[in-house]
C-alpha cells in the first residue's frame, strides 16, 4: 500500500469543517481590515528563497525541498518548494510594479508550506500558513495595524487570550553593534556551544539567542552575558518606533510582554519582531511569527520599501481551537425510484437546502436506516406518492410522519 509521506497529512471530515471555519474567518478579518488576498505558486526559483530567506538561516540550510527540471535542452533552474511566503510575495510585488499603487499595499494569504524537517507535534513537513503582509509604511501603526490583524484573527477563532512577545532588533547600524557585543561576550564559551551556535556565530549571531538547547540556554543566564543581551542597545529612532509601536499596542488594549531573547529565524527582520505563543502547544508554542522588514524588497531587486508582515500555523492554531462538529443534513429523499428522487433533491438544493438521496435506488429500509444516521428528515417518494403527487415527510427525531402536497411547504 502506498501512505502519505512522513510529515504531511490528509485532512477530511469533520477536520475540514475546522478547517474551512478556520479560513472563512481569515477571510473575513483581513477583508474587513482591507487586506487583499494573494496567491502566488508554490514553487519559485531556488535563488529567491537563498537571497530572500538568507543563506545562513535553518530554512535555507537544511529545510529546503530544492530540485531541478528538464534535461540539457529544457529548462534546468534550480527550484523550490516554498518554505515560507514573505519572499514570494515580495517578488509578485517588485514583480507587477504594485509600488506604483499609493501605499499601504496590504495582502494576506493562505497555502501549503514544505520544510524538511523531522515531523513531530506541531511540526510538518508540508504545513500551512495564513499571513499579512503589509507595503509602503515605516510608521509604528503599520507595526500595530499587522499585530492588530493577527490578534483579531486570533479572537474571531476564539484564542483571543493568546500571549504576544514583542521585541526591536533595532536597524542596521544598532543591529551590527549588538552582534559585535554578543560575539564578544560568547567567544570564551563558544566551545561549549551546539554546533548549530558555533555555525551561528560567524554567519548569524543573533541566532543564537533563539537556541532551544539547553547547554547553550545555560550560557545566556550567566550574569556578564546576561548583561550584554539585556542591554538597551537600539539607537534613539529605533527606540522612538518601539516605544511608539507600545502606545499604538496600549491604546487597543493589546497585552504584550518584552521578550529580548526574541530575534525570530530569518536573516530580513529590523526594529520590530514579535511572536504570539500558547503555553498549551508545549515546546512547539509559536502559532504566529512576524516583524519589520524594511530592507528585503530593495534587496530583491525593488525599489526601496518599508514592510512587516506576520505568518500563522494553521496545523498549530487547529490543535487550540473548538472543534466543529458535522451536522446532520436537511433531507434524505428515500425512494426506490432513483430518477424520481433527483429530480426532487436537486429542486430542494436549488431551495437552498442540504439534500441527498440514494443513488442505487435501494430497498425503503435500508434508505431509511441510512437517512435516520444522516438527516434530520427524510422524504419519502414511494408508488402512492408519485401517483397521487404528495410527499410523505417524516422527522427522523422525532418519528412524527406528515402528508406535503408541494414542497414549497418545506
Ligand atoms: P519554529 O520556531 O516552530 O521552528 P519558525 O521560526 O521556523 O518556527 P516561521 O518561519 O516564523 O516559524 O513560521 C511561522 C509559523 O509557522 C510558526 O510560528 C509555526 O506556527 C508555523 N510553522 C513553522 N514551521 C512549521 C512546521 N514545520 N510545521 C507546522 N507549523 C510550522
Ligand atoms: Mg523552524
Amino acid at each position: 500500500m502506498i501512505k502519505a509521506q512522513r510529515g504531511t497529512k490528509d485532512i477530511f471530515g469533520d477536520e475540514s469543517l475546522t478547517w474551512q471555519w478556520i479560513l472563512k474567518n481569515a477571510q473575513d478579518v483581513f477583508q474587513n481590515a482591507c487586506f487583499q488576498e494573494i496567491k502566488t505558486p508554490i514553487f519559485e526559483a531556488t535563488e529567491l528563497f537563498a537571497r530572500g530567506v538568507g543563506d545562513s538561516t535553518d530554512i535555507v540550510n537544511k529545510e529546503m525541498y530544492t530540485f531541478s527540471v528538464g534535461g540539457a535542452d529544457k529548462d534546468s533552474a534550480s527550484i523550490t518548494l516554498r518554505p515560507e511566503n514573505t519572499a514570494g510575495v515580495v517578488r509578485a510585488f517588485i514583480e507587477h510594479n504594485i509600488v506604483r499603487q499609493s501605499p499601504p499595499q496590504k495582502f494576506w494569504y493562505f497555502g501549503p508550506m514544505f520544510r524538511y524537517e523531522r515531523p513531530q507535534a506541531g511540526r510538518q513537513r508540508q504545513f500551512h500558513q495564513i499571513g499579512v503582509e503589509m507595503f509602503g509604511i515605516k510608521e509604528a501603526a503599520a507595526d500595530a495595524e499587522v499585530i492588530l490583524a493577527a490578534v483579531n484573527f486570533l479572537k474571531s477563532i476564539g484564542l483571543g487570550d493568546l500571549e504576544v512577545e514583542l521585541n526591536s532588533l533595532g536597524c542596521t547600524k544598532c543591529k551590527n553593534d549588538y552582534k559585535e557585543s554578543i560575539k564578544e561576550i560568547l567567544k570564551p564559551y563558544l566551545e561549549n556551544m551546539c554546533d548549530d551556535c558555533k555555525m551561528r556565530y560567524n554567519k548569524n549571531p543573533l541566532r543564537i539567542l533563539d537556541c532551544k538547547n539547553e547547554d547553550c540556554q545555560k550560557i545566556f543566564e550567566l550574569p556578564d552575558v546576561k548583561k550584554v543581551i539585556m542591554a538597551d542597545y537600539i539607537c534613539e529612532d529605533c527606540s522612538t518606533h518601539f516605544n511608539q509601536l507600545t502606545k499604538y499596542l496600549d491604546n487597543l488594549n493589546i497585552k504584550y510582554s518584552r521578550n529580548k531573547l526574541l530575534v525570530r529565524g530569518l536573516d530580513y527582520y529590523n526594529r520590530t519582531v514579535f511572536e504570539i505563543k500558547s503555553s498549551a502547544l508545549g515546546s512547539q508554542s509559536a502559532v504566529c511569527g512576524g516583524g519589520r522588514y524594511d530592507g528585503l524588497v530593495e534587496m530583491l531587486g525593488g525599489q526601496p520599501t518599508p514592510a512587516v508582515g506576520f505568518a500563522m500555523g494553521v496545523e498549530r492554531l487547529f490543535t487550540l481551537v473548538n472543534k466543529i462538529q458535522s451536522k446532520k443534513i436537511d433531507y434524505f429523499v428515500v425512494s426506490t425510484d432513483s430518477l424520481e428522487a433527483m429530480k426532487l433533491t436537486q429542486k430542494l438544493r436549488e431551495k437552498g437546502k442540504v439534500v441527498d438521496f440514494d443513488m442505487q435506488g435501494r430497498k425503503f429500509a435500508k434508505q431509511l436506516e441510512k437517512a435516520s444516521k444522516i438527516a434530520k428528515c427524510a422524504i419519502i417518494l414511494g408508488e402512492d406518492e408519485i401517483n397521487q403527487g404528495f410527499y410523505s415527510v417524516k422527522n427522523l427525531e422525532s418519528g412524527e410522519q406528515i402528508k406535503l402536497d408541494s414542497i414549497e411547504e418545506l
